[in-house]
């Protein structure tokens, strides 16, 4: 398959061929949730879109190492509180019983939207030695200096003598500035008010701390992110994700720390994700404009008129491209909810046609056509609203030859499998998604074989107590065994 992809460029801002640093392996960092409370539609978005450009990178040949962090130390309040050490106070919890806690709901519901695990999911606390070892290099290198036991980066003459500063968010020194909120508590231990922490001295009372060179402290968050992509991708690898939130100062502080430390940009592309909103407003808690996953499933909430599956809801989300605002509006799930259904019984009648078994048919090109510039949308950038749009093109033609208004005998079945390779392969493969009524059905007619055939063979060896025991037993659980010299069948009571 064609591994032609386009990306922009995130410092030059044009749109170029995507070539891995390594040939045929891709390497890709995305940063993670901070593990203190439930993950949020919002980050569903963003993770959901990695996923779908992780299994894009597969589906057309690459090998793909996805390395996606949990921040579970050092990513602080404005108040300067660790979100963990406050999920710990809030809840009466040990810190790693929050973390632990947190990390297995977002693991749920990563599951639940059917993606797929990274290859490496490394923690912050797990890689003090490497964060200790990289603020060290960035202080010889003369870009970090000690101020009573913290260790701050010097944003300033970084700025001066790379000129790398600002690149990623297109800002300059000035407006960083005025923006920086980095540790507001100890601002005057800084030489300059945009220098950031990247080690930073714990009170006697804070609870997660380690030893090192300069206090007993713990990691500023944004080192966290440059520590483990180098650990586990190298000093320069292809792409490194995120939500358009943390482009500055999460991901400029990045960039300035792997320079600052080994002279490498770490990533060749920057992606950025855009928001998720509610009803055209920023999704907030504090104004009551929000609606977390299960309320969504489950329709209890007052913005919205009933529930919507979670393969509804990330069907919704594929019909925005990851780089532009969503906003989850009642309607718009709605339509995703009928549009989802259309594509999933297309699905199904493709599987089941069959066309000429030789020679060309009259349909073959144009339905090609349409399978293969699905692909190419995707290619563009990970365009998933475009590629569907494709997809929705061939589906009347799909169903016109499933109930007979177009021929069979105007498609080959050469043809059939092309499109079947493009359209399956996206809907499942790519998009991770999946038909929810086929799964129960499946499920269960599979555990039915199996306690069927194992009856059967405990007829076949005149075991009769273990086959009555089934058919009894299955009887209660309203299901009714009928035996013919076939075989057995079932059917629901
Ligand atoms: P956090 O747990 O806050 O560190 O966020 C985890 C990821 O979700 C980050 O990549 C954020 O940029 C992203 N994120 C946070 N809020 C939203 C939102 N409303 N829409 C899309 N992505 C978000
Ligand atoms: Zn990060």
């Amino acid at each position: 398959m064609e591994k032609k992809i386009q990306l922009y460029n995130s410092i030059s801002r044009q749109k170029e061929e995507f070539k891995p640093i390594h040939d045929t392996h891709v390497g890709m960092y995305v940063c993670g949730p901070t593990v203190y409370s439930d993950v949020h539609l919002g980050n569903c978005r963003t993770f959901i879109s990695f996923d779908i450009i992780f299994r894009y990178l597969k589906f057309i040949g690459y090998k793909v190492r996805y390395v996606r962090n949990i921040t579970d130390v050092g990513h602080l309040l404005d108040d300067g509180e660790d979100r963990i050490l406050k999920g710990a106070r809030l809840q009466q919890l040990e810190p790693m019983e929050v973390v632990q806690k947190y990390t297995n709901g977002f693991h749920a519901m990563m599951r639940i939207f059917n993606t797929e695990e990274p290859s490496i999911e490394p923690r912050a606390t797990g890689h003090i030695v490497e964060q200790i070892e990289m603020v060290q290099q960035i202080i010889d290198n003369g870009y970090a200096y000690e101020a009573n036991g913290s260790v701050y980066f010097d944003t300033l003459k970084f700025a001066q003598s790379t000129g790398e500063y600002g690149k990623l968010s297109g800002r300059v020194i000035e407006e960083l500035v005025a923006e920086s909120r980095d540790n507001l508590k100890n601002q005057d231990e800084k030489r300059h008010p945009s220098d950031f922490a990247i080690w930073m001295k714990a009170a006697p009372e804070h609870i997660m701390k380690w030893n090192s060179p300069w206090s007993i402290g713990f990691p500023g968050w944004h080192l966290e992110c440059s520590a483990m992509s180098t650990k586990y991708l190298g000093t320069h690898f292809d792409i490194h994700g995120g939500g358009n939130d943390l482009k500055f100062p999460h991901h400029e502080n990045e960039i300035a720390q792997n320079i600052g430390s080994c002279g490498c940009h770490p990533a060749k592309y920057w992606l950025h994700t855009n928001m998720l909103l509610l009803n055209g407003k920023k999704m907030s808690k504090s104004d009551g404009n929000t609606i977390s996953p299960l309320e969504l499933f489950s329709g209890d909430s007052v913005h919205i008129s009933q529930g919507y599956s979670p393969m509804v809801v990330k069907f919704f989300m594929l019909q925005a491209h990851y780089s532009a605002p969503l906003d989850l509006t009642d309607e718009g799930l709605q339509a995703a909810e009928k549009g989802f259904k259309r594509l999933m019984e297309a699905s199904k009648i493709l599987s089941k046609l069959q066309g000429l078994n030789a020679g060309k048919g009259s349909l073959d090109e144009e339905m090609i056509g349409l399978a293969d510039a699905a692909l190419t949308e995707m290619s563009d950038d990970f365009s998933t609203p475009k590629a569907l749009a494709k997809l929705f093109e061939l589906v009347p033609k799909i169903n016109s030859l499933g109930d007979g208004k177009l021929s069979l005998n105007d498609v080959s079945d050469t043809a059939l499998d092309h499109v079947r390779q493009s359209f399956h392969g996206l809907i499942f493969d790519v998009f991770g998604l999946k038909d929810e009524q086929a799964g129960e059905n499946n499920a269960v007619d599979g555990l039915m074989n199996l306690i069927l055939s194992i009856r059967q063979k405990a007829r076949a060896n005149k075991d009769w107590p273990t086959s009555d025991e089934i058919r009894d037993g299955l009887k209660a659980a309203g299901i009714v065994v009928k035996d013919s010299k076939d075989g057995s069948s079932w059917t629901y009571e």
